[in-house]
């Protein structure tokens, strides 16, 4: 028999757990000065142990009607629906708690269901929608408030998931289960579990101090069934250790009690230890009479493991007896006990794993769909960083557009200062010498192309050096200034004024015969007498006209200079503060 699972606890112990559970659920003793309330909780608790006292209940709060608030009537709900389960009649059970679950907001009342629809689901073989039901249920496990449904949740897990064989994930949920609550009832369920587990997956220890520990709360809770569940896990290892006397001495004393619990399941699958007990030391018939008491009280659950196990003990006695008819009977027996109970174990598991793969594959949609969100929202980071990297590019480039035009303007503007410096002298503002002679070419060149007539003045302050003399430097600096100033106030825009150096003027009067440029001269002349510089010292001064025309000099500026140069001295020479003209016989008489 060795390399088979030794036994496993059928789901009519779900029950069992049930009943337990529901003498811890205490979340409606908070209301117990309210009847209806009182009344609500007293039927939870009553369910299992008094189920006529809980139907008479039932009826009692079917009475009140409408007078029940809306938390009381999914409460009485539940009732009905748990009623329908566990008088067998699953499908409909199904349908109810279902449509409770559709309306009720209450997570206690919503987790309960949940509870007791797995363990009908079960029972209607509805494994694959069991498992989905428990994988719901622990989705939903933080919003459950409520101490001992929480609780029950947990223990609902780690038994289901056992019975899938997912021994390591129910280990998980027993251990959550020890942390969760240590009361000496909690612990019993919890340990009882685990020695289940463990003997089931074949890993019990007869030394293991869960053992010990387990029958210990259990015997303090006052749970006799549970401490000897435990105890009948604790024989299956001795005897596997090698150790079946001690297993045999235990069991015999506990035996009576056992009885006396009068559960059916129980009772099989520790008399199916007895028998393998006795078997192993030799006593073929104490080990026929437990192992028939085995599948007697197995009862209809005829594929359950203490099933067989029985069997297959009675077919090896037989052997040993030369019993060939009996032996083959038993085989015939044990094979089908062992196919049905193997098809149970692989149904749950494989509901198990189907639920399992669905919910993995669930999990993993959301995981692409949370990946492509992800690759979203980077995108659009990196779309961001990319605008604000654009607009720093254009920031960047616009103040180097700004730079290099602010570069610019500031090189033109000095450019046009130092050309203008260039150009213009800088006491009176007028043209400098060399700008003087560029400027007159070029209105000299223009008058000549269109045979225009032009005229030079050259003019000189009249013993200047004596202004200096008198009034300092600086007088005679703003009386230089005053007398360009008289002159200009009477210049077209076509005219060009140039200082030729110290005090001595010359200006190009283009489009200007002689004898008006004689009458400009003598205008000027008055001007500059009559003007005063801005020296505070009111300085006086006059100055000597030369005039020289185009008609008789041509269109040729050093002619038209050295001209008006000699009308100049002309003047001087006739007494200064006078305009001489320069013409044709007088140019002969200087020559
Ligand atoms: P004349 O009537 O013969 O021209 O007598 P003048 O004293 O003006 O004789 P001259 O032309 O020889 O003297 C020019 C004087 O002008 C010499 C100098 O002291 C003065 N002068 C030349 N340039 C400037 C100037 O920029 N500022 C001032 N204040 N005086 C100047
Ligand atoms: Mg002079
Ligand atoms: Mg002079």
């Amino acid at each position: 028999m060795a390399g088979l699972p030794r036994r496993v606890r059928p789901f009519i112990l779900a029950g069992r757990l049930l009943a337990a559970a529901a003498l811890l659920v205490c979340a409606l003793a908070v209301a117990q000065t309210q009847t209806v309330d009182q009344l609500v909780l007293h039927a939870d608790q009553i369910k299992y142990t008094h189920n006529d006292e809980f139907l008479a209940v039932l009826k009692q709060l079917d009475a009140q009607g409408d007078r029940l608030s809306s938390s009381q009537r999914d409460w009485l709900a539940y009732f009905h629906a748990w009623q329908l389960g566990y008088s067998g009649d699953y499908e409909k059970a199904l349908d109810a708690f279902h449509t409770l679950l559709d309306r009720t907001p209450d997570q206690t009342i919503r987790a309960r269901s949940r509870v007791s629809l797995i363990y009908d689901q079960v029972n209607a073989a509805h494994l694959e929608d069991a498992y989905t039901t428990l994988s719901e249920l622990l989705g939903s496990l933080g919003e459950i408030q409520d101490h001992n449904t929480h609780f029950l949740v947990l223990a609902t897990a780690a038994f289901l998931y056992g019975n899938a064989g997912q021994y390591d994930l129910a280990q998980n949920y027993v251990g959550q289960m020890l942390a969760y609550d240590n009361s000496d009832r909690s612990v019993c369920l919890a340990l009882t579990t685990e020695a289940d587990n463990l003997s089931a997956s074949g890993k019990l220890r007869s030394t293991d101090s869960l053992i010990q520990r387990g029958i210990d709360a259990c015997e303090r809770a006052d749970d006799l069934l549970y401490a000897n569940n435990i105890r009948t896990d604790l024989a299956l290892a001795q005897i596997n250790e090698g150790h079946a006397a001690d297993a045999l001495k235990m069991l015999k004393d506990r035996d009576a009690e056992t009885l006396a619990l009068r559960s059916a399941t129980a009772i099989s699958e520790f008399r199916s230890a007895l028998a393998r007990a006795y078997f192993a030391t030799g006593d073929y018939e104490n080990a026929d009479r437990a192992a028939q008491s085995a599948v007697a009280y197995a009862n209809t659950q005829t594929n359950a493991r203490s099933v067989v196990s029985a069997y297959s003990i009675l077919y090896q006695i037989a052997k040993k007896h030369g019993d060939d008819k009996s032996a083959l009977a038993n085989l015939e027996k044990f094979a089908a006990a062992d196919k049905g109970y193997l098809t149970d174990v692989s149904a749950r598991a494989l509901a198990y794993q189907m639920v399992h793969q669905r919910v993995l594959d669930n999990q993993r949609q959301l995981q692409a769909a949370n990946d492509a969100n992800k690759v979203l929202s980077l995108q659009q980071q990196v779309d961001a960083q990319r605008a604000r990297t654009r607009l720093l590019y254009a920031l960047l480039l616009l103040c180097g557009l700004l730079i290099v035009a602010g570069w610019a303007y500031r090189t033109k503007r000095s450019q046009l200062k130092f050309q203008k410096l260039a150009r213009v002298d800088s006491l009176t503002g007028i043209c400098n010498r060399q700008h003087f002679f560029d400027s007159a070419q070029d209105a000299l060149r223009y008058c000549a192309r269109n045979s225009r007539p032009a005229s030079l003045l050259a003019l000189d302050l009249d013993h200047f050096k004596s202004v200096n003399d008198m009034h300092g430097h600086a007088a005679g600096d703003a009386a230089l200034q005053a007398a360009v100033a008289a002159c200009q106030s009477r210049l077209r825009s076509i005219d060009v004024f140039g200082r030729l150096g110290g005090e001595e003027f010359a200006i190009l009067l283009p489009d200007c015969p002689l004898a008006m440029a004689t009458q400009r001269a003598e205008e000027m002349r008055q001007a500059i007498a009559t003007s005063s510089g801005d020296s505070g010292a009111n300085v006086l001064v006059t100055a000597s006209f030369g005039v020289a025309g185009t008609d008789a000099c041509g269109h040729n500026l050093t002619t038209l200079l050295a001209h008006a140069d000699n009308a100049l001295y002309a003047a001087k020479r006739a007494g200064r503060n006078r305009v001489e003209t320069h013409h044709i016989d007088a140019n002969a008489a200087a020559t």
